[in-house]
């Protein structure tokens, strides 16, 4: 390399002779993948107002730079390439169809001829070197900066096309490409002489090398193209145009979460890049560095959106971390053994072998002890780089002071940057914390001493897990829920409601992160990365896929959110069963249904056992709806009281109909009646038949410790046994065989001067579901048309008991009673509200 050739990371600043200030601009190849596009990224730039004239820096379309490869390797392999080749001509003809209809700028022919150049340069490709491959690579910027030049008006438009490899020189150096600035803008001096002003686009990726070569600064060059050139400019500043935000806190692909950072620095952004952020190219900066130049990253499709600021200054952040990026395909190479400790000179000489066998080392740990020393390399370079290390210890290994040389393949390196973290305590700790929550195993760390960048190497399975963990344990609040709603029906309806209303006052107070991530009903399920919106998961559901029950759990247990919840608003009991999987998984359950409460004692049992793995089961709205019943009860126990009986009206259907039942009116009427208001089930006699209270008072009991069955209720069906069996129509028919008996009853409750009431019992006696007349005074007897009712005797509330009272059935209520046990969970894993 000729010494007057700086590398490029240590440029000195290559001062413009024009005095022309212009702005620099990148567009991407997701910015100009056809002519629609290149169309919007024309229309973006003739839409500034700004009087400074523009460069414009342009990759090739999209997918065009891998096509030209898998084209010169076809060619230089001897198969079959002019199907591509026809097919990589016919895209630009398009797009040239487009964008010049009537052959104003004859970019047709000369793509034609461009092609057939091609053709010829293919057809003599066997035994290609690497200079006519990159050559053939570059082709796809030549292209597309004319089409470009083209959807910008062309020449008489005022734009000039500036073909990189007339100006840019470059040599392949250690560090990369490294830029040859005093030849680069002597070149572009002569190219401006005849064009001292107007606006240029520029062909990125491609340059020449010494020899005047075709070449190009590498995958995903353009960028560094950018910068190059708007140095070369004197630009003021640069934006580089893509198809994301701007520079996010990790890779979206991976990490569905991540945010978009407002402002880095060069050295935040540098780290970023090399580690494995490919939004940039590692070598963007260097010429920016130099230069003072800021660059802004911008999306194409939001140019509206501010981006992110690359400059000197970091910014302020949210996090001590910056973003995480990830290296793959790597492997770990370790020299370990007793001899090496304190012997001087060891790394030197691990180091000295990997860099003549032409190796480069992604990260480096060595424990103090020196007892081995393991460093990360490209997993392609992994077994000559064994050899290497080998062959510089052979003696040492001979005699037993060192044990070999081990490499571990299929590893990948996760790096947390950011210049926040300089100084700052408890970084690490949270990396590694992220890191064990999701059972991510460190294999090797290290830290550089500017301490921007906590390095560890993992491994390749656990990679995108770690990363997401990591990324969850620096960016979101550790009490983020990632919930699954089964069922909307009613109840689950009445709750997207209230989550639409109320979650919007719960973000951005550090407190409650709830994000609703997965909905089903009985056939299908709709699955966000991040959210649903409530007010569309129902209708969304439409257009959801077929459900797939487990695929659901395992969406909303996702690795990257630190606790998941499913809500089961589907009243089936087959879901139920699934409780005791879910629990033991550390999944919360909460349900207004009480199949699970009220099911085989077997079942519950489980249950029980199983949120000792972590899930909490929460039922509030199995028993009164949004009453506070059960948490009444709880409480009692909890403080240590003991529980001597529950009395009370559990159903407000039956609580309508009995207050209303006074002898004035036959109970058919009634039922009829109730039956047309909606109040009652849509068969009445799930209402009359006792069951429906008879199981909250299994529940109520359950909680209270003793361990009941359906079975062991004495239930009061007010059904007659002839109507027991009748399909729903022919019983409603035949209703008015419910009056003789009911009148019997009300007749004799009345002979005492008492009233008829529906009630739930629990004692010493057992527990009892029926029709009672209570004495004059009974609580029961004052409650309002519908409601639900609950007295709970207790060693402390002997003689006065402790009521719970109020409405106790309706989508809202249920759906208020959901949704308060979502919250207790919320709180319990340390939401503030
Ligand atoms: P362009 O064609 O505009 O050069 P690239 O595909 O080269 O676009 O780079 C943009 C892509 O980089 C994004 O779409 C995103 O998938 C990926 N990417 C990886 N890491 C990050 C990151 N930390 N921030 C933003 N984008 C990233
Ligand atoms: N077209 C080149 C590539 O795909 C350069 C770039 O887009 O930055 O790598
Ligand atoms: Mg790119």
């Amino acid at each position: 390399m000729p010494s007057n050739l700086p590398l490029a990371g240590a440029a000195t600043p290559p001062v413009s002779p024009s005095q022309v200030r212009y702005r620099a601009h990148k567009f991407g190849g997701s910015s100009l993948a056809d002519a629609v596009r290149i169309r919007r990224v024309a229309a973006l730039l003739a839409s500034g107002t700004d009087t400074v004239p523009l460069i414009v820096v342009a990759s090739a379309m999209q997918g065009v730079t891998d096509a030209l490869t898998s084209l010169a390797g076809l060619a230089a392999s001897g198969r079959p390439w002019h199907d591509d080749w026809n097919d990589l001509r016919r895209q630009h003809l398009a797009a040239a169809a487009v964008l010049d209809p009537q052959h104003l700028h004859g970019v047709a022919d000369w793509l034609q001829h461009a092609f057939a150049d091609l053709h010829t340069e293919l057809g003599a490709f066997a035994d290609a070197d690497a200079a006519r491959l990159a050559a053939v690579q570059g082709l796809g910027e030549v292209w597309s900066s004319r089409l470009l030049q083209v959807a910008l008006g062309g020449d008489a438009g005022g734009w000039a096309r500036l073909d990189a490899r007339d100006v840019l020189q470059v040599q392949s150096g250690e560090l990369g490409v490294a830029v040859d600035w005093s030849r680069s803008r002597g070149n572009l001096a002569a190219w401006r002489a005849d064009r001292p002003a107007g606006n240029v686009v520029v062909t990125g990726f491609i340059a020449a090398d010494g020899d005047g070569r075709a070449t190009t600064l590498g995958r995903n060059g353009s960028d560094y193209s950018g910068s190059i050139f708007a140095v070369l400019f004197n630009a003021i500043e640069l934006t580089i145009w893509t198809d994301v935000d701007g520079v996010l806190s990790a890779d979206p692909r991976r990490v569905p979460d991540a945010v978009c950072l407002e402002s880095m620095s060069y050295a935040e952004a540098c780290e970023m890049a090399y580690f494995g952020a490919t939004v940039l190219h590692p070598q963007t900066m260097a010429p920016a560095i130099q230069a003072g130049l800021p660059i802004r990253i911008r999306n194409t499709s939001d140019p509206g959106a501010p981006g992110t600021l690359i400059s000197a200054a970091s910014g302020a952040a949210a996090s001590p971390v910056k973003g995480l990026s990830l290296v793959e395909q790597l492997a770990l190479l370790e020299l370990s053994g007793a001899g090496l400790m304190g012997v001087p000179g060891t790394a030197e000489r691990m180091f000295a072998a990997l860099r003549e066998a032409g190796v480069s080392v992604t990260m480096i740990s060595q424990g103090s002890s020196e007892h081995s020393i393991c460093c990360v390399v490209r997993a392609d370079q992994a077994e000559r780089a064994r050899v290497a290390v080998q062959a510089a210890f052979a003696k040492a290994i001979a005699a037993g002071q060192v044990h070999g040389v081990a490499v571990t393949p299929d590893i990948c390196v996760l790096a947390a940057v950011g210049d926040g973290m300089v100084g700052g305590v408890g970084v690490a700790a949270r990396l590694f914390d992220g890191l064990a929550r999701a059972r991510v195993n460190i294999r090797a760390i290290a830290q550089g001493a500017s301490e921007r960048n906590i390095s560890v190497a993992v491994a390749a399975d656990d990679a995108v897990r770690g990363l997401r963990a990591a990324h969850s344990a620096f960016w979101l609040s550790r009490q983020t829920l990632s919930v699954g709603l089964i069922g909307p029906g009613n109840v689950g309806r009445a709750l997207l409601a209230q989550f639409a209303a109320m979650l919007p006052r719960y973000a951005g107070h550090g407190g409650l992160d709830l994000r609703l991530r997965a909905v089903a009903d009985s056939r299908r399920m709709t699955l966000a990365a991040r959210t649903i919106s409530p007010e569309t998961a129902v209708a969304g559901l439409d257009d959801g896929e077929p459900l797939d029950l487990s695929h659901f759990v395992s969406h909303v247990q996702a690795e990257h959110l630190p606790h998941a919840l499913i809500i089961d608003c589907s009243g089936n009991d087959a879901i139920a069963a699934h409780y005791p999987q879910w629990l033991a998984a550390g999944i919360h359950v909460v349900t207004p249904s009480k199949h699970a409460g009220s099911g085989p004692l077997a079942r519950y049992r489980a249950i029980r056992a199983a949120t000792r793995g972590g899930g909490q089961f929460r039922y509030e709205a199995t028993v009164g709806a949004g009453l506070p019943v059960i948490q009444t009860l709880r409480n009692q126990l909890d403080t240590g009281d003991a529980l001597i009986g529950i009395e009370g009206i559990l159903s407000g259907t039956l609580a309508w109909l009995f207050n209303r039942f006074d002898g004035s009116q036959p109970f058919s009427h009634l039922l009829r009646e109730a039956h047309a208001l909606g109040y009652t089930e849509p068969d009445p006699r799930d209402d009359l038949s006792g069951i429906d209270v008879a199981r909250k008072l299994v529940i109520l009991a359950r909680e209270a410790g003793r361990e009941l069955s359906l079975d062991d209720v004495a239930i009061d069906n007010l059904v007659p046994p002839a109507l027991r069996e009748l399909d729903r129509e022919a019983f409603l028919a035949r209703a008015d065989e419910l009056d003789a008996p009911l009148r019997a009853r009300l007749q004799a409750a009345q002979a005492e001067g008492r009233m008829l009431r529906h009630l739930a019992c629990l004692d010493d006696a057992g527990a009892r579901v029926g029709l009672v007349a209570p004495e004059p005074g009974h609580a029961s007897l004052h409650g309002r048309l519908t409601d639900n009712l609950v007295q709970f005797r207790t060693r402390r509330y002997a003689d006065n008991p402790l009521v719970v009272q109020g409405p106790g059935a309706g989508p809202e209520v249920t759906a208020a009673g959901v949704f308060g046990d979502v919250l207790m969970i919320a709180q319990s894993l340390g939401a503030r509200l």
